[in-house]
């Protein structure tokens, strides 16, 4: 038995979480197909009139292409806050252009973090070299699980194109206790660039030196799309949207 597992602070482990939220699948269903032909700025228009805008999360990583989504939440929904994952692993470049982008879109970001002890152990382990997937549940997953609680919906901005995973995904779905939605799902890389440049949008600082997506330090590797990411693993998502 691991340390994590032994120590007795753990009291969220899965057998102590509450039971998981269900929602009815009809309704999903009629959002899916009320959301589909609209674009991502009449989707997130359209969201805060059928959800309570105090029920709506949003999580950005501050990534490769980040400012995409954070753009047309601030143009469309300024109020909105937006969680930052801080993993404690995280590029200086990144929390460089964390703070660049709430500055430029004046941003209401709230940074969340696993238990000090938790993220200790997984830094003395090295957990990510041994168990990528525990020690991404550590740092991303579990707190993100206490969050979400006090959600109904969560916004992240996945597209399709860019795991096989994302590529069967639909605006809305319930998925472990919440209902997930993504605006930009069905845009393609083409007009996700488009979007990038004609509204000058700045990339994350290692983009330009052929990061294609961008994670923890000890995750990363420059490359086309994500496989700069757990490289060298069958690992392509941190647990997040699984
Ligand atoms: S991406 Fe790597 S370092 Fe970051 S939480 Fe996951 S396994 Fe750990």
């Amino acid at each position: 038995m691991s340390p994590i597992q032994a120590a007795p602070q753990n009291n969220d482990s899965a057998a102590q979480r509450p039971a998981e939220r269900e929602f009815d699948p009809q309704r999903i269903k009629a959002l899916n197909e009320k959301y589909r032909p609209l674009t991502p700025e009449q989707r997130i228009t359209e969201l805060y009139r059928d959800f309570e805008p105090s029920q709506v999360m949003l999580t950005s990583s501050f990534a490769a292409t980040s400012a995409f989504l954070l753009h047309v939440f601030s143009r469309t929904a300024p109020h909105q806050r937006v969680f930052f994952i801080d993993t404690g692993y995280h590029f200086p470049q990144t929390l460089e252009y964390k703070r660049k982008l709430t500055e430029l879109y004046h941003l209401d970001v709230v940074d969340i973090r696993a238990e000090d002890w938790k993220h200790e152990f997984t830094l003395k382990d090295e957990t990510w070299k041994k168990d990528p997937d525990f020690c991404c549940s550590i740092n991303k997953v579990e707190p993100i699980y206490a969050l979400k609680q006090n959600y109904e919906v969560w916004a992240s901005g996945l597209m399709r194109w860019q795991t096989e995973h994302r590529a069967t995904l639909d605006v809305f779905e319930a998925r472990n206790g919440i209902i997930k939605f993504y605006p930009l799902i069905d845009i393609t890389r083409e007009q996700r660039d488009a979007y990038i440049a004609e509204h000058q949008l700045p990339f994350h600082p290692l983009v330009a030196v052929g990061y294609s997506s961008i994670g923890c330090t000890h995750c990363t590797v420059p490359g086309k799309d994500r496989s700069g990411r757990w490289n060298n693993s069958p690992k392509t998502e941190c647990g997040l949207h699984l």
